[in-house]
Formats: C-alpha cells, structure tokens, sequence
C-alpha cells in the first residue's frame, strides 16, 4: 500500500504529493486531468512571488515540482469510490484498486456555468468566474454580475471599487444574498441590480466581450447590456459526488475538515476547492495541500 495516496492534481493535490514525498514515504497521485483548474486560467497575478504567470505554465511547473519526487503520478485516472478498511480503498473507473494508510481527497470544485451562447467562446476573453482573480483586468470599464446570492453581492461589492460600473442580474424575483450585503450594494452608487432577469446570451465582437442580453421575465423583452466583463455567480460545485455516503459533507457538498485536515474519516485528509476552507484560491489550496500532508504524517507516525 501506499502511506500517502493523494486523488485530485491541482495546486492543493501537487502540494500535498511533495510535502509528503519530501518525508521520504511512499506517495502516489491519481488525477482525472494534471493542473486542475489552473489549466482553464489565461492571467495569474496573485501567486506571491510570481509577478505574473498563466495556467499552462503553472501546471507545467507543478508537474516538474512533484517529479521531481519519487511519487506515482497516475493522470487521467478518476477515483470512484472510498471505503475504509483496513487501508483506505480507492477505486478508479477503469476498476483499479488502490490502498493506502492515509488518503489525502483534493479533487477541487467548478463553476457552474450559465449554458448560453456566447459563454464558452468568450471564456477568459471576458467571461470570468472569479473576481478576486481577474476584477482588476476591468479596471474602469463596465461589468455584470451573474447572480444575486453571496457571492453575486459581494462580488459587485468588490468590482464596484475597481471598475467604472457593475450590473447584477438575478434570475429570481428577491436577492438570496444576505441583508447586510445587500444593503451595501444598494448603497454603491456605480451598482445597479435588476432582478427577474434571464441571461440569454454573451455578445462579442470576436475578440473579447462586449456585453449581454437578457429576458425580462416579467415582460419577456429582451434587454442588452452594453459590458466588457461577466462576472458569472451562480455556485462553486465542489467535486465530492462520489463522497456523498462515505464521509461527511457540508450541506453545499464540502469536505468538512478540521484545522489538521482531517475528515470524518481518521486517516482521510482533505484540501482545497473541495473542502469547507473559506475563500477558494490557488495559494490557499497549496496551503491546504501541505496541512493535509503534514496531518497525514502525523496520523502515520501516531499509528
Ligand atoms: P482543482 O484545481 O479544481 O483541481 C482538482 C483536481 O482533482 C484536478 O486534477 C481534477 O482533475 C481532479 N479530480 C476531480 N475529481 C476527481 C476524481 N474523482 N478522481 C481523480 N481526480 C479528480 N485562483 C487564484 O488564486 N488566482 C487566479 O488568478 C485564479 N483564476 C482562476 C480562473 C479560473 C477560470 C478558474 C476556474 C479558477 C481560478 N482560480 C484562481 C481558482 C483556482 O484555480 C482554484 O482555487 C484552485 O485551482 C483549486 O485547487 P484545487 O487543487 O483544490 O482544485
């Protein structure tokens, strides 16, 4: 078996295979496809130390990092289901068997998307699922915000600093976000909130983004919106499905852990986007990585 059997390949997966390779322990990966979410990332400006960089180049960077160890880097291999017995079991969709002391879950999250025309063609040319990411790339210029929940409104509170004006479209009748933040918002004069508004499609001019059309589903007209960034808010979706009856999950479908790591199940450590750590971000996930790896190996050598 192995001591450590990390599932997931992004930023949190990669840290956890070196810091628990660096302990000298047998360490495998099993990734459904190396990089993660960094793969889907043009611009990276909040890497501390790195100036700037892009996806391609950070997943390449953290591929050499890993190999650098002697770790079993198994790629596009999905994990299906866990069980503990007395190793921690991990099955793959091509039937495989893995056992290991200690499994480390890091199999991130993903944005659930609008599903218009328009969406995917200007991905990164515009449309942007994290405003702590690339707010700063509409610096002066119009944005909208998909979504009236949390993160919808905090998300216009945030761009409302940095860009000339936010639009936040909510497709229900009421904003799901919390009274607070609403208030705050309201309050923002460069903020404006329309609800009842179905997003149809994303407009471009072939390059980048130049704004949006939506239904109003009070009148069925049809609106447009002249932007040049969206702002899509409509749910992280932790990738936990295949968790669901193992170990416990938040109502949202996070990893519960604790501030070791450690999951419902002892032995069981998990990190990142798919965990209930607070703010979902590449340096936080790489910490992550590295706390579940050291409760890891902390579980080995206690056990
Ligand atoms: P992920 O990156 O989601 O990686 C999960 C890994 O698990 C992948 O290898 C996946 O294939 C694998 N996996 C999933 N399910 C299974 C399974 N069943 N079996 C095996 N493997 C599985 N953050 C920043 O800090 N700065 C940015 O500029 C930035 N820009 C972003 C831009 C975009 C478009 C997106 C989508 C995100 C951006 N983020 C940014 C957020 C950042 O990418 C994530 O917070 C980070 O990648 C999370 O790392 P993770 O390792 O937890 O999960």
């Amino acid at each position: 078996p192995y001591d450590v059997l990390v599932v997931g390949g992004g930023p949190a997966g990669a840290a956890a295979a070196i810091y628990a390779a660096r302990k000298g322990i047998r360490t495998g990966v099993v990734a459904e496809r190396f990089g993660g979410q960094v793969s889907d990332t043009m611009a990276i400006e909040n890497f501390i130390s790195v100036k700037a960089t892009d996806g391609p180049k950070l997943v390449a960077g953290l591929e050499q990092h890993v190999l650098d160890y002697d770790v079993d880097l198994m790629k596009t291999q999905k994990a299906v289901r866990l069980e503990k017995k007395e190793f921690v079991e991990v099955e793959l969709e091509n039937g495989a068997l893995l056992k290991s002391k200690t499994v480390i879950l890091a199999t991130g999250a993903r944005w659930r998307e609008m599903n218009v025309p328009g969406e995917q063609e200007y991905r990164g040319k515009g449309v942007a699922y994290c405003p702590h990411c690339d707010g700063p790339l509409f610096k002066g210029k119009k944005t909208a915000v998909i979504g009236g929940g949390n993160s919808g409104i905090e998300a216009a509170i945030d761009l409302a600093g940095i860009v000339e004006h936010v639009t936040v479209l909510e497709f229900g009748d009421t904003l799901r976000a919390d009274d607070v933040l609403v208030k705050k918002a309201q309050s923002l004069p460069n903020v404006t909130i329309i609800k009842n508004a179905m997003t149809t499609e994303v407009l471009g001019d072939g390059q980048r983004v130049i704004g949006l059309k939506y239904t109003d589903r009070t009148t069925d007209e049809s609106h447009l919106v002249e932007v040049a960034g969206i702002f899509v808010q409509i749910g992280l979706v932790p990738n936990s499905e295949f968790l669901k009856d193992t170990l416990e999950l938040s109502n949202r479908g996070e990893i519960i852990i604790d501030q070791h790591a450690q999951t419902s199940i002892p032995g069981v450590f998990a990190a990142g986007d798919v965990t209930t750590t607070p703010y979902k971000q590449i340096i936080i996930s790489m910490g992550g990585g590295a706390t579940a790896a050291l409760g890891a190996f902390d579980y080995l050598i206690r056990n």
